[in-house]
């Protein structure tokens, strides 16, 4: 079997191996993919891996050999599902690999808005403390964690570990979600309601799925519940925010900071009113992308192509 992978560089930028793919078949992989030339680089290929390349179901039209279409990452609205229903098209994806990885990132946000501690390291490198008057100095305030509140918006698996790591610090957790399972709760974790979560909250932490009800779930309305100074935390998906009143709040105080790993439109756009807002930390859609995460991802696709080619196909999205 033809294995084409459309968009292989995030997964394997170099330092993991394409090894379990190859034992399956012959091998094409490209680091990326213009969509104008997905039809030519699929070429006679049965089994298709895309990352974000999009299938459409024109390029199902013009590839009709295709058997097969694996998708290494959990969500897969870049492929036309129900067109490769349609023509018997199995799609699978991979429902979780990188939980504690993007549990540890929203930690490590928080941590840094409390610490700024690349921004320290960096002012020592440049001599500010060798001139320094005194034995210390602290350009940022600095935060102590245990004893706040960190409110958690969408208690899946993501929020819990979020939730576990910020008790470990000395935090009280107040969880929203939709379906709660108190089984989830003890003595400072609880579930509560969203105004509540937002009245209560010294940081909120954003963990749910981006769905038609919770875009914009941080807007000028909820931010106007919240406590002044709060602090958000968002790797989720950008549009949760309403970026310019998240700006808006950052300007005048009424958010101390912000720290974002997605942002609405990705990469991010030159005039994002984030860009320039004060005390907003971005960085670029990582917080999945640990060596171990991204070899878990690996494992788990190799496994669906071969769990498709032994006639069990597991992990699909359109059956
Ligand atoms: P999950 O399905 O385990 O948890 C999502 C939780 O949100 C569920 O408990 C669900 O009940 C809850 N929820 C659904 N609708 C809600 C609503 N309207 N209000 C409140 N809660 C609601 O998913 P997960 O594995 O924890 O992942 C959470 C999200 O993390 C993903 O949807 C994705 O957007 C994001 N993510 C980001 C990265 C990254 O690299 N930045 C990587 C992986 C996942």
């Amino acid at each position: 079997m033809e294995i084409v992978i459309l968009d292989g560089y995030t997964e394997n930028p170099g330092d993991l191996s394409w090894e379990g793919f190859e034992k399956l078949g012959r091998l094409k992989v490209y680091d990326r993919t213009d969509p104008a030339d997905v039809i030519k680089r699929i070429g006679k290929a049965e089994a298709v891996i895309t990352n974000k390349t999009p299938i459409t179901a024109a390029t199902l039209e013009a590839c009709p050999q295709i058997k097969y279409i694996g998708v290494l990452a959990t969500g897969y609205n870049v492929v036309d599902v129900a067109a490769a229903k349609v023509r018997g098209i199995p799609v699978t994806n991979i429902p979780t690999y990188g939980t504690d990885a993007v549990g540890q990132f929203a930690i490590a946000l928080l941590l840094e808005i409390c610490h700024h501690i690349g921004y320290h390291s960096e002012a020592v490198h440049k001599g500010k403390w060798e001139n320094n008057k005194d034995w210390c100095f602290w350009d940022y305030p600095l935060i102590e964690l245990a004893g706040k509140t960190m409110g958690i918006i969408g208690f899946g698996r993501i929020g819990r570990t979020t939730g576990r790591i910020a008790q470990a610090l000395g935090m009280k957790v107040l969880a929203y979600d939709e379906y709660p399972n108190p089984s989830f709760e003890n003595e400072s974790c609880k579930y509560t309601d969203l105004d509540t979560l937002l009245a209560q909250s010294d940081v909120i932490a954003l963990h749910c799925p981006l769905f038609p009800s919770t875009e914009g779930i941080i807007n000028k309305a909820t931010i106007a519940k919240m406590k002044d100074g709060v602090i958000i935390i968002n790797n989720s998906r950008g549009p949760l925010i309403v970026e310019e009143d998240l700006a808006q709040a950052l300007i005048n105080r009424k958010v101390y900071a912000a720290g974002l790993d997605v942002v609405s439109t990705e990469p991010i756009l030159g005039n994002n009113p984030l860009l320039n807002a004060p005390n907003c930390l971005i960085t670029p859609h990582i917080s999945w992308a640990s060596r171990e995460s991204r070899q878990r991802l690996m494992d788990i696709a190799v496994s669906n192509l071969q769990a498709f080619l032994v006639g069990s196909p597991v992990n699909v999205v359109n059956p």
